[in-house]
């Protein structure tokens, strides 16, 4: 069934590139893993996933150590500050900087292990109050006070839409993301690049593609529904 849902997703992927004019290698496809087992990984793997995305730091360290070290993890939740000494080196992409203290304290972990972070800043374009990220206001703002840390580099722009019935009510919101992502990226200022637009989720990927996506963030459309306990949701 996962193997199936990936090809699937794949497929459509593949159709929005077709539709937008788009290569399909311009989009990374990050199967989103969360509350999921590992045999589930292992079999989303078999239909050619590397890259998965994970929102809770121990999860992600837990998977990361048992799973082969060809694949790789993107930190795609919310980020405490204590939490970031776990997934430097461990995280290729950390998505979801919104705030110049996080970014600080990535930074200041990089130096400290010796490696290098890429990061992107998470805009809360539909300026939802529930929702973590930066206002569009502030955030070339963050970018700027991003840039000019050691050890990490700024790559693009995320965003988590709301959760909408008619995906197309989101494309609005992917048009704003990549309309911001094209006017910091013409400030060139330095040590940025805005190259990355991670957008799209399993109800919207399609629509987010077609607005320019570079990645898309899919979890329920290749892993099934998720089931929360109490104290998680
Ligand atoms: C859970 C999650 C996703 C995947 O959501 P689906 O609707 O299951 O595809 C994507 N991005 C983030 C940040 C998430 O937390």
């Amino acid at each position: 069934m996962i193997k199936e849902n990936y090809r699937q997703v794949e497929q459509k992927i593949c159709e929005a590139c077709m539709r937008s004019g788009r290569e399909r290698s311009e989009v990374t496809l990050i199967a989103v893993s969360k509350t999921k087992p590992v045999e589930m990984i292992k079999e989303a793997m078999q239909a050619g996933a590397r890259v998965f995305g994970e929102n809770k730091v121990q999860e992600l360290c837990g998977k990361y150590e048992v799973l082969p070290k060809d694949l790789h993890w993107h930190m795609i939740g919310h980020l405490q500050r204590n939490k970031v000494k776990y997934v430097v080196g461990k995280a290729e992409l950390i998505h979801s900087v919104d705030s110049a203290r996080l970014a600080q304290e990535i930074s200041k972990e990089c130096v400290k292990q010796g490696v290098e972070a890429d990061i992107l800043i998470e805009v809360n374009v539909a300026e939802e109050e529930s929702k973590f990220g930066i206002c569009m206001e502030e955030t070339e703002k963050l970018v700027r006070e991003a840039a000019v840390l050691p050890g990490i580099h700024v790559r693009g722009l995320m965003t988590i839409a709301p959760y909408v019935d008619d995906p197309e009510k989101n494309r609005p919101i992917f048009r704003d993301l990549k309309k911001l992502a094209v006017d910091i990226s013409r400030k060139n200022i330095d040590n940025v690049h805005m190259d990355v637009l991670s957008m799209g989720m399993t109800g919207d990927y399609q629509v987010a593609v077609e607005e320019g996506a570079t990645m898309v963030r899919v979890g329920t459309g290749i892993f099934g529904e998720r089931q929360y306990n109490i104290k998680e949701s």
